[in-house]
């Protein structure tokens, strides 16, 4: 009865799958080399040379389409907007926008 009540990602996280897309990427290029139990995988997985395989992207655990190009000003309002939100600090907004 208690298993029917766990999610999926419970029970993926219970035998040590992955709960994360990008992290079962990663996995698979770690056992692609070898093996993650190896000491040098991840050296050969950041050097893989197979740069037409669709998993090569995503090989170092980043989603490196995921990134955002912000300037210096849109860091720093992004920065203050989360410290207001989490951490209840009030700051003042000029009026740019993001
Ligand atoms: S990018 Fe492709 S070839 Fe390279 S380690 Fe990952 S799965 Fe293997």
């Amino acid at each position: 009865m208690e298993n029917e009540m766990k999610t999926v990602r419970d029970r993926a996280m219970a035998i040590g799958l992955p709960t994360k897309p990008i992290d079962a990427m990663r996995k698979f290029c770690l056992e692609c080399v070898g093996g993650g139990g190896r000491k040098e995988a991840s050296k050969l997985v950041r050097e893989c040379p197979a740069t037409k395989c669709p998993l090569h992207p995503f090989r170092l655990g980043k989603n490196p389409y995921h990134k955002l190009n912000l300037t210096p000003e849109q860091r720093k309002r992004r920065s203050d907007l989360a410290k207001e939100r989490f951490i209840g600090k009030s700051v003042s907004f000029k009026s740019e926008q993001i």
